[in-house]
C-alpha cells in the first residue's frame, strides 16, 4: 500500500478551512483530519477530542518537552500543536492526513517534512473575511480585530505554499482540494514502482 500524503492547510481564521475539508470528506474516504491540542477554551458547541483536545498549558509544555508534537505555535495568546503519533500511523495506512494549522506551524512542517503538500485557503476578499469573522458571533471585537490583523500578516507571509484555494463557493473549493489530492497521488515518485514493473 502507498503511503498517504501529508496535507497542510492554512489560511486566515474565517477562510472556511474546516468546512472545505469536511465537505471533501463527504465524497472521499481517503482523508483523515488530525485533531490538534490547544490551550484555548472550547467555544460553545465544540467537543473535546473532536474539534480539539483541550488541554492546559502545563500538559502542553510536557508534550513539547517529550517531542510528542509534529509542530506547535502560539496563535493570538493560545498554544496549538499537532500530535505526531496519530499523523504517522494514518500516513502509514495510506490516508491523506490533513493538518489545519496556522502559518508558523506550517513553516515548521514544510522544513521538517519537505514532501508535505502546502495549501493556503483564502476568502475572496478582506471585506468578506471581516464579515465572516464578525458574523460567527463567537469572539469579542478585540479578538476579531486581532485575528484580522493576524490574517493580513499571514497572507503576506504565505509564499512558501504550493497551492491557493479561493473559498468563494464551498462545492468548488472542496473540488479544488480533491483535485490537488488526486494530482499529488499521481506524482512520479508515488507511482514509479508501477512504471518500473513494466521493465527497467
Ligand atoms: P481556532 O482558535 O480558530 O480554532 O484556530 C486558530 C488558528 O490556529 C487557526 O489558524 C488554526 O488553523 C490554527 N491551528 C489549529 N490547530 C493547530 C495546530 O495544531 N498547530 C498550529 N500551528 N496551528 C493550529
Amino acid at each position: 500500500m502507498n503511503r498517504g500524503n501529508l496535507i497542510v492547510i492554512s489560511g486566515p481564521s474565517g477562510a472556511g478551512k474546516s468546512t472545505v475539508v469536511s465537505r471533501a470528506m463527504t465524497f472521499r474516504n481517503d482523508i483523515c483530519f488530525s485533531t490538534s491540542v490547544t490551550t484555548r477554551k472550547p467555544r460553545p458547541g465544540e467537543v473535546d477530542g473532536v474539534d480539539y483536545f483541550f488541554i492546559d498549558q502545563s500538559r502542553f509544555d510536557e508534550m513539547v518537552r517529550n517531542n510528542e508534537l509534529l509542530e506547535h505555535a502560539v496563535y493570538v495568546s493560545n498554544s496549538y500543536g499537532t500530535p505526531a503519533k496519530f499523523v504517522e500511523e494514518q500516513l502509514e495506512k495510506g490516508m491523506n492526513v490533513i493538518l489545519d494549522i496556522e502559518i508558523q506551524g506550517a513553516a515548521q512542517v514544510h522544513s521538517n517534512k519537505p514532501e508535505a503538500v502546502m495549501i493556503f485557503i483564502i476568502p475572496p476578499s478582506i471585506d468578506e473575511l471581516r464579515k465572516r469573522l464578525t458574523g460567527r458571533g463567537t469572539e469579542n471585537e478585540e479578538t476579531i480585530e486581532a485575528r484580522i490583523q493576524r490574517a493580513i500578516q499571514e497572507c503576506r507571509e504565505a509564499d512558501f505554499y504550493d497551492y491557493i484555494i479561493i473559498n468563494d463557493d464551498l462545492d468548488k473549493a472542496s473540488e479544488d482540494l480533491s483535485s490537488i489530492m488526486n494530482a499529488e497521488l499521481c506524482r512520479f515518485e508515488k507511482k514509479k514502482d508501477v512504471l518500473y514493473s513494466f521493465g527497467k
